[in-house]
This record gives structure tokens, C-alpha cells and sequence, in this order.
């Protein structure tokens, strides 16, 4: 049958009108599938790289991953060179006094200059929104040093104020055997009891068969003999620390960790905390101290707060 003339170019244009449409519909269904899978501002984005084990343990060959042999050249280049100043403006030179503390926060096993270090370092940067490159910068490292102070409750209570100090006849005194050169030494009850759960586990894992180690050279102090200690030194690093110290509350402990040769164990000489930093006993403590409650302060290897 023939289909008269104007009746065949309205059924074209008809067609043509349900083709576009039919293209439209689904450049929209594409456009809102595609919508669904982006983040919106409230989410947060996927960390660059994911967190495939939650192991300590580096397995072998986990500490080579090529993606990150850039990044490793990197720390080993700067781990004993680079210059800055990680507390208060005091300049110093390298990252190693630091890195068995950074090791235990991102759960490395794998040596400081290795690519298995840089790849679980980059898992801590992409956990905490700063450039996971795998490379250990001042700003990684600030990012670490402030939870860590956060972790200490002197800190925390001390942005309030001095805490207030213990009445000394509630502390308890450590026995000779824990004294460090005989000095005495009173301390809150509950962190000697948690310090000595600690140094009888610290022995058994063989990391201080010395007996020396671990023993206390500073517990509590009050203020007038801390104040009277800042005086005798030239100073404690400003006003606000002498008359202000942790050990004014008792759950402070100074640990003898052995020192460099010719050093006192608080020495604050970076030969000495470097010295101290590498010890087989100091990196079990930054891996273990905290099941016992105590959590240090990164520049003075020796010094453990307890958190209770
Ligand atoms: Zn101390």
C-alpha cells in the first residue's frame, strides 16, 4: 500500500522525536548512576592506598614494595641528616632518636630506611588527610608528636591549669631494688604497681637483664624541690615548666634506660637520647608500655607517664 506523502514525513519526524527522547533518558539514567558513586563533602575519601593488614608483623618481602623505593631513598637520605626542630624551636639533625616511636605508630616492622617502612608510613599519612608520599616530614611528624602529648594526661589536664598536686602521704615509696643509685623515690600506688608489672615482663622478654635498668631516678617531686632542681640546672626550659612539672603528680616515673658513655641517664644531649632511643629496651617499651598504662614523652626516652 502507498502511503501518501505528508502522512511518511509526519511519521519520520515522529521518529526522529521518540530517538531523541529515548537518547536523553538515558544520557539521565547514566548521569545519576554515575553521581551515586561520588563521595559527597561529607564522606571520607578513601585513604590512597588501603590498609591491607592489620599485623605488626612484616611478613618477608613485605618490607620492599617497589612502589615506594622512591620514598625509601628519601628517609634514608634524611633520617640521620635532616635539619629541623621538632621541639620547641630546638634544632636537630636526623629523625632516627624518633623512629622506633614512629615505627610503633604505624606498626612497621621493616627497617627505618626501607620501602616497607615508607609504605606503612604512607598508610598513617593517608589515615590522617597529609600527603601519603611514604616520606617522613616535619609535618608527619607533628601530626605523631601531637597525639602522643594528647595520650599523656598531665597534658591534657595541664591545658587547664597546673594539676593539682597528690597529698604525699597517699604515695607509696619504691622498694631499694627499683631505685636508681639509691636515691628514694615516693610514686602514685597504682603507677608503681602498673611499672612493676611492667619491668618484671620487660625482664622476662630479656630486653633488661641489668638490673640497673628500669630503676627510677625520679618519681614525684614537689614543687619547691623541682623549682630548686630548675635552679641548680641554669633552668627546665622555661618558667612555665619549673613551677609546673608531671612529677608533681606522682604517675611520673623517670627510668634508668642506660645513657651514651660519659652521659647521665636524663641527659638531654641528642647523642644521649639517640644513644638511649636505640636500645633494645626503649623499643619494647614503645611497643609494650602501653598495656601497662604508660605512655612517654618523646624527647626524653626516659621519661613514662602513667595514664592509668
Ligand atoms: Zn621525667
Amino acid at each position: 500500500m502507498d502511503t501518501p506523502a505528508p502522512a511518511r514525513r509526519l511519521t519520520r519526524y515522529l521518529g526522529r522525536i521518540a530517538l531523541i527522547a529515548v537518547l536523553l533518558l538515558a544520557a539521565f539514567i547514566g548521569w545519576r548512576l554515575a553521581r551515586r558513586d561520588l563521595p559527597t563533602a561529607a564522606e571520607p575519601l578513601p585513604a590512597a592506598r588501603p590498609v591491607t593488614s592489620s599485623s605488626p608483623v612484616a611478613a618477608p618481602g613485605d618490607c620492599a614494595p617497589p612502589a615506594f623505593t622512591a620514598a625509601a631513598a628519601n628517609n634514608a637520605a634524611g633520617i640521620d641528616t635532616l635539619a629541623w626542630s621538632p621541639f620547641r624551636n630546638r634544632p636537630e639533625t636526623g629523625w632516627r632518636t624518633y623512629a622506633p616511636r614512629i615505627a610503633a605508630e604505624i606498626a612497621s616492622d621493616c627497617p627505618y630506611d626501607s620501602a616497607g617502612f615508607a609504605e606503612a608510613l604512607s598508610r598513617y599519612q593517608a589515615a590522617h588527610r597529609l600527603p601519603a608520599d611514604g616520606r617522613l616530614t616535619p609535618e608527619t611528624f607533628e601530626r605523631m608528636r601531637i597525639a602522643w602529648d594528647l595520650q599523656r594526661p598531665f597534658q591534657r589536664a595541664a591545658r587547664l591549669g597546673c594539676p593539682p598536686a597528690p597529698d604525699p602521704a597517699t604515695l607509696q615509696a619504691a622498694a631499694p631494688a627499683e631505685l636508681y643509685g639509691g636515691k628514694p623515690a615516693l610514686a602514685d600506688p597504682g603507677a608503681l604497681a602498673a611499672y612493676r608489672r611492667m619491668a618484671a615482663d620487660a625482664r622476662a622478654a630479656g630486653v633488661a637483664s641489668d638490673p640497673t635498668l628500669l630503676t627510677i631516678f625520679s618519681a614525684f617531686r614537689d614543687q619547691a624541690a623541682d623549682a630548686e632542681r630548675c635552679a641548680r640546672q641554669g633552668g627546665c626550659g622555661g618558667p612555665a615548666r619549673a613551677v609546673c612539672s608531671a612529677h608533681r603528680t606522682g604517675t611520673a616515673l623517670d627510668l634508668n634506660l642506660g645513657h651514651a658513655p660519659g652521659a647521665r641517664p636524663d641527659s638531654t644531649e641528642d647523642a644521649n637520647r639517640l644513644w638511649m632511643s636505640q636500645t633494645p629496651l626503649y623499643r619494647w617499651l614503645v611497643r609494650n608500655a602501653a598495656r601497662y598504662g604508660f605512655v612517654n614523652y618523646a624527647f626524653e626516652p626516659w621519661h613514662w607517664e602513667w595514664a592509668g
